[in-house]
């Protein structure tokens, strides 16, 4: 019974070293993160410019960078927005969402570059100062055009630091999209953070070759994209959603403090999308006759283009069932125009 005794006494002093051990050595492990050159300190947040060199050709490289290292250790997850320069909900998505993480209550590292192309945000313009497509240009070229070196830059950076990146968007050229999140299919970690920003929305694809987030995917970063009103305008209910879901998100992964509730949010998850665009010749002035978010069915008017010289009507209509996920304001079209993008009501 003694020697019983001591052997249970062993075991209990054995597993009290083991459980104790391992803490100090993840505490020394948890130091500073370096980004951009920079170090960030457990427990501190910096907000700093990307480059510091001044020259003329530098100064494509001003985008700002803001980093809050938590006390803790646990995941870093990456923000991007303003890669598209005129799409602002998501600079003010990014700077809200940095601006309420307290580090020290943060376990892992929240990595925002809120306007990547900074010049593009200052001017309103979708495009980078030599007229290219940035979110076409990823990972990018050191030696390329002034676009690839910005997109090799951040690449580089996303590569080495980010274990997750949401890329902040909304729809383009006076187009509107309802809150959702694009994610592939292929990444069933992409697939589950998706579901857990829940914003309700879900479209499954792999996105266009060249953007953030599909090359960031191929390189085994599970990423999304939350796509969220038009260019130009602030829309503040779809710039709250945006926050709650990074919020979300950071709850899911475990890098706040927070007792919310974790239960996975209900979303429609769409397999299919389909473009309904202004027919061959029906040139003229566009008015929708449905809302973001409208449900409707195979046949249904989803507005009227009218010829300002002939004065003669074209109706638009559904092409399948399904959801409004995307739309045109009304203005002046031209053929082919991409006017709704209708999330495809599952058979
Ligand atoms: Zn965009």
């Amino acid at each position: 019974m003694f020697e019983l005794k001591r052997i249970a006494g062993g075991l209990a002093f054995l597993l009290s070293v083991l459980l104790i051990i391992p803490l100090p050595a993840i505490a020394i492990q948890w130091g500073p993160v370096k980004v951009a050159g920079r170090e960030i300190w457990p427990g501190t947040n910096l907000r700093f410019p990307y480059g510091s060199e001044t020259s003329f050709e530098s100064a494509y490289l001003d985008a700002p960078v803001f980093v809050a290292r938590g006390s803790r250790a646990g995941p870093a997850l990456c923000i991007t927005a303003g890669i598209h320069g005129d799409e602002i909900n998501g600079t003010e998505i990014a700077r809200r969402a940095f601006s309420w993480i307290d580090p020290t209550l943060l376990s892992g590292t929240v990595i925002v570059f809120p306007m990547v192309n900074a010049a593009g945000v200052r001017t309103g313009n979708r495009y980078m100062q030599d007229r290219r497509d940035l979110n076409r240009e990823f990972p990018g070229r050191s030696n390329g055009s002034v676009t690839a070196i910005v997109a090799n830059t951040l690449f580089t950076e996303i590569k080495r630091n980010c274990d997750y990146l949401v890329d902040l968007h909304t729809g383009s050229f006076s187009r509107s999209n309802h809150p959702q999140i694009r994610v592939t299919s292929k990444n069933p970690r992409a697939l589950d953070i998706a579901r857990h920003f829940g914003v309700g929305i879900i479209v499954l694809s792999n996105g266009p070759k060249g953007s953030i987030r599909r090359e960031a995917s191929d390189a085994g970063i599970p990423s999304i994209i939350y796509e969220a009103g038009e260019p130009s305008r602030f829309d503040l209910e779809q710039i709250a959603a945006g926050v709650r879901g990074i919020e979300s998100l950071m709850d899911y992964l475990g890098m706040s403090e927070s007792s919310n509730d974790l239960r996975v949010p209900e979303s429609n998850i769409y397999t299919k999308t389909s473009w309904v665009r202004v027919p061959a010749g029906a040139g003229g002035y566009f008015f929708p006759t449905v809302e973001l978010g409208q449900a409707v069915s195979k046949g249904d008017r989803l507005g009227t283009i009218i010829d300002p010289l002939t004065d003669r009507l074209t109706a638009i209509e559904a092409s399948s069932s399904g959801e409004v996920i995307g739309m045109a304001a009304a203005q002046i079209v031209l053929s082919g125009y991409a006017l709704v993008h209708l999330g495809v009501a599952h058979r």
